[in-house]
């Protein structure tokens, strides 16, 4: 049950809100899940009067900012992101999903199963979470190698430039969540791969540029990965020759 609702003006205010401990107060972005939480109480703190809205280019030319509050669908008609992402999300997310859910809910949901989480994962994004600090890696914050301090939310989400990023989701019909998600990005002359689809985050498994070694690391990264959609041996192969399909279409 939501015991509050609070819609503070500055960031210093939510984060003075979000540092409570009773009640658990929680940071509420476009509500899609938040609306199906009945079991735990909270008090949330949404967050669309921030000034968290805004998409801009970088400063340094080197990529693209993106606020916390950002909708999928005003994402998807930006610049931001490649055809082939704009293409995930769209399959991943119905048009009125895309225009209540938030970049930061997608981010916070660290969900295995979200292509767009494996791609933002893979593209190298990074994090703010709060204001005048160093942003951090996406990946760290999903894998849980970061955690959010009390007080702390996903501000902004940092997209740097990309050379090429390709994505393959493989689901049992196109109507089904993917049970495996393999996504490619090139930056700097090296390959960037991300899986998603099973175990409990997107992962990034591999990055450089020695193509033997990443077909290794995806065939790894999938050992022991059976769940009640897929047996680990069916994702290895599938994975190993995505990848490789992938990776001859890059060159
Ligand atoms: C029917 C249905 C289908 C769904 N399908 C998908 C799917 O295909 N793929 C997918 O990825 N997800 C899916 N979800 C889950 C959910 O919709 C997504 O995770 C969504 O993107 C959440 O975004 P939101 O802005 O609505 O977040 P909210 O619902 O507002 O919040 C989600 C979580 O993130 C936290 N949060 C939100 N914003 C921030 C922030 N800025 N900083 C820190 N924490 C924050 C909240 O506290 C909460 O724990 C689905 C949910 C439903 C109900």
């Amino acid at each position: 049950m939501i015991l509050e609702y609070h819609r503070p003006k500055t960031i210093d205010e939510a984060t003075r809100l979000l540092s409570r401990v009773q009640p658990k107060t929680i940071p509420i972005g476009g509500g899609t899940s938040i609306n199906h939480l009945s079991k735990q109480d909270v008090a949330v703190v949404d967050l669309q009067e921030l000034g968290l809205n805004v998409i801009e280019p970088q400063a340094n030319g080197s990529g693209w900012q993106v606020g916390a509050m950002v909708r999928l669908a005003d994402l998807m008609h930006s610049n931001v992101l490649p055809e082939s992402v704009k293409e995930a999300l769209r399959l991943e997310f119905s048009s009125n999903q895309r225009n209540m859910a938030t970049v930061g809910g997608v981010c916070a949901g660290r969900d295995a199963r979200s292509a767009l989480l494996t791609c933002l994962v893979t593209m190298g994004c990074l994090v703010t979470l709060s204001a005048g600090s160093e942003p951090v890696s996406l990946a760290d914050l999903v894998g849980g190698a970061k955690f959010l301090q009390a007080g702390q939310f996903i501000q902004m989400v940092h997209f740097p430039n990309q050379e090429q990023v390709m994505v393959n989701c493989i689901a049992r019909s196109p109507a089904d969540r993917p049970v495996l998600i393999v996504a490619i990005a090139r930056r700097s002359g090296e390959f960037h791969i991300g899986l998603g689809g099973f175990g409990d985050r997107p992962q990034l498994v591999y990055h450089g540029s020695d193509r033997p070694a990443a077909l290794h690391a995806v065939h790894v990264a999938c050992e022991g990965a059976s769940d009640d959609w897929a047996g680990a041996d069916y994702r290895q192969d599938v994975a190993v020759s995505s990848v490789r399909q992938l990776l001859d279409m890059m060159q």
